[in-house]
């Protein structure tokens, strides 16, 4: 793994150490009161079998919004760019081979300082460590329409990865889970029941033909994959519009016959189908994933142009160099 600390107003430099445990005070702020932020990345093994990592850039701007929202102290792109480079490059052997899945990179930021008493933490550190992951095709999903639940609020911290918002979701989808379902469909909380994401994953409707997805805000976090696959589905030729969709709206397409898909989006999965959404007491079946289906297309494009079987168009892979005999 590989670690930085940050003390007396700058970060350290990082170094790379054995995975283990790290020792912590319990009064360390982290701990109480949720400074805690992370981000969840990709390195993929191409076909001409160098490594790739996946749009470091973007998954940088995102840990800085997050790291703000947090009252955290911003890092120089350079520290997280080229400390990310450094570990995957000496953990290249645990890249799994082009198709057959990928290398899981986990960036972490905390407050480490030891204080009793609440405040801003002024001591930090940065932990990035990884782990190979196999490619998976999710099952159908079966969907709830969380109508008593929110995950975040306008003004709060939805749009940041932070711990919290995860802390605060697992109830409202454990109860999801033994009423029988896979996940739950977070909305608005207003009574138009406008969808936001589901799980924690983005979501994206085909309806009518269009790929629809609910426009960024604060309560929406901006996954990379949704970014991706947005950009992907425009150059396939798709229409693709961001804007609100109420459960009211998904019940009437549903009706006419123009809910084609839903899936949700994110890095762990890239796209995973739902097979059926329950909106209030009406269920909402969804055909079949097929080949033929914009969930699939695009999963296996985004795919082709990670292990560098397409062109990368938009310079979403960095290249690494693995260190020699590692
Ligand atoms: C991480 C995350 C996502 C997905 O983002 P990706 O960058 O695509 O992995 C979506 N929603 C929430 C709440 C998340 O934390």
């Amino acid at each position: 793994m590989l670690m930085a600390a940050y003390q007396n107003q700058s970060w350290s430099d990082s170094r790379i150490l054995p995975f283990g445990k790290i020792q912590l005070a319990p009064t360390a702020l982290g701990l109480h009161y949720g400074q805690t932020v992370f981000e969840g990345m990709k390195a993929f093994r191409r076909t001409d079998g160098q490594i790739a990592i996946f749009r470091i850039e973007k998954h940088y701007e995102r840990l800085c919004r997050t790291l703000e929202r947090m009252c955290m102290p911003a890092m120089a792109f350079g520290l997280f760019s080229e400390s990310i480079q450094q570990l995957v490059e000496r953990d290249a052997d645990w890249v799994p081979e082009a198709d057959r899945g990928s290398l899981y990179i986990r960036p972490m930021v905390f407050a480490s300082e030891e204080r009793f008493g609440v405040k801003v933490a002024e001591e930090y550190l940065f932990l990035i460590f990884t782990g190979p992951v196999g490619s998976y095709f999710s099952q159908s999903l079966k969907v709830k329409v969380e109508d008593k639940f929110i995950r975040a609020a306008p003004g709060g911290t939805g749009y940041a990865k932070c711990g919290g918002n995860y802390g605060g979701a697992f109830y409202p989808t454990q109860q999801a889970k033994s009423a029988g379902f896979d996940q739950v469909l977070w909305t608005d909380g207003s009574a138009d029941l406008y969808m936001e994401e589901s799980g924690m994953m983005n979501v994206v409707f085909v309806i009518d033909g269009i790929v629809t997805t609910p426009p960024l805000s604060d309560t929406i976090l901006d996954g990379v994959t949704r970014d991706s696959i947005l950009q992907l589905a425009r150059v396939m030729g798709y229409t693709v519009i961001e804007r609100k969709i109420s459960a009211h709206e998904l019940v009437e397409r549903h009706q006419a016959g123009q809910l084609q898909e839903a899936f949700g989006v994110g890095t762990a999965a890239v796209t995973a189908p739902i097979g059926l959404i329950r909106v209030r007491d009406t269920d909402l079946p969804l055909p079949d994933y097929h080949a033929g289906s914009f969930c699939m297309k695009v999963k296996e494009k985004l795919t082709r142009i990670r292990i560098g079987k397409e062109p990368d168009q938009w310079g979403w892979n960095t290249l690494v160099n693995p260190a020699q005999g590692s």
